[in-house]
């Protein structure tokens, strides 16, 4: 009998699975020395064997260009360390903060912006940690909501989950959690009844993102693990990161919308790649992401728009970068086929 297949952990692994040509294996050898590497089953089975520009791969299979640095990258490229009070915790905005739980993923992602940090065996919060995150939150009444992020929270078994959603609850002023996960996409069949009732708290509202870039990642393993959490009542939004050869053209973006929302997930953030080490060949600039908005602007549902964000540099949070449909001097505005408006209309 096969054994069943395992997340591939290593460049010899991927080299088995053909993911990787043997002759790349020496000049990659020095990225999976610096950068972690995961590729589960589900995200293997995307991946097109013998085409490196395939977009999954281009997401997951290390790339020597990732050794290339930038003027400008930066380790901690949108400045959480600058907004952390305690180990764990990033209190950026007043009214919520992230709870970093753990630093594993079930996937590493090529663009990651945490990649300096994430990786296997770096575990998570110990209980101290947990506890004095906890106290921070509790001692805060203007904190409404948790972000729990990581890493991926949903590597978490569900026991352990539950133990922080429930002690998070068990907080009056908190009340919404929200999980930020890859997870139904890399590892579907990790969302389980148990970990899905994990994440439900009596009194609160529980909201998950999922992170998806591409539309051929919402596979029927991935929208049936979605539709479990959807339909246990917990509503999803997703954040997708605009990348070079990955989703950096008007059709797959547009599919990738309509993907999300025909799995009842509102697309919620279309991020603009971080300064992160090494992802400079996966980055667009700021004009192309602007002008692929405006081609879903007007052409597709208004369920299909995310909002374009940029993370300012070194924590001063995030901000919506377009595009502009107003004038400068607010007097018109441009409709989706570009023609612009006077407002109000001349009499
Ligand atoms: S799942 Fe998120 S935190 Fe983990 S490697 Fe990918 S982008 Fe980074």
């Amino acid at each position: 009998m096969n054994a069943p297949p395992t997340t591939l952990r290593d460049l010899e692994a991927l080299c088995e699975r053909a993911l990787v040509p043997r002759e790349r294996l020496g000049e990659l050898a020095a990225v999976a020395a610096r950068y972690a590497v995961a590729i589960t089953p589900a995200i293997a089975d995307l991946i097109e064997r013998g085409d490196a520009q395939d977009p999954i791969a281009r997401q997951f299979v290390p790339d020597a260009a990732e050794l290339v640095a930038r003027a400008g990258d930066r380790g901690d490229p949108i400045g959480d360390d600058a907004f952390s009070p305690v180990e764990g915790v990033v209190h950026r905005y007043p009214d919520r903060v992230l709870l970093k739980v753990v630093n594993a993923c079930a996937v590493y992602c090529r663009f990651c912006f945490r990649r300096e940090t994430v990786g296997p065996g770096r575990g998570g919060l110990s209980r101290a940690a947990l506890d004095a995150a906890l106290d921070y939150i509790g001692a805060r009444p203007q904190i409404w909501e948790v972000i729990l992020t990581g890493g991926d929270p949903l590597v978490l078994s569900a026991r352990r989950l539950e133990a922080v959603v429930t002690r998070l609850a068990a907080i009056a002023h908190v009340k919404v959690i929200r999980v930020h996960t890859r997870v139904p996409v890399a590892a579907p069949e990790r969302i389980t009844a148990a970990l899905v009732r994990a994440l439900r708290a009596p009194d609160k509202a529980s909201f998950v993102v999922l992170h998806a870039n591409h539309p051929r990642e919402l596979g029927k393993a991935a929208r049936a693990a979605c539709a479990r959490v959807i339909d246990a009542g917990i509503p999803m939004l997703s954040q997708s990161v605009l990348l070079r050869g990955v989703n950096d053209d008007a059709a797959t973006l547009g599919a990738l919308m309509r993907a999300l929302v025909e799995c009842r997930i509102k697309p919620y953030y279309l991020h603009h790649a971080d300064l992160a080490p090494g992802t400079a060949h996966l980055r667009t600039s700021i004009a192309e992401g602007q002008a692929l908005m405006r081609t879903l602007h007007g052409r597709y549902s208004g369920l299909c728009q995310p909002a374009y964000v940029l993370d300012i540099p070194d924590g001063y949070g995030k901000s919506p970068i377009g595009p502009n449909y107003l004038s400068d001097d607010g007097a018109s505005v441009e409709d989706f086929n570009g023609r612009r408006h006077r407002y109000p209309p001349p009499r």
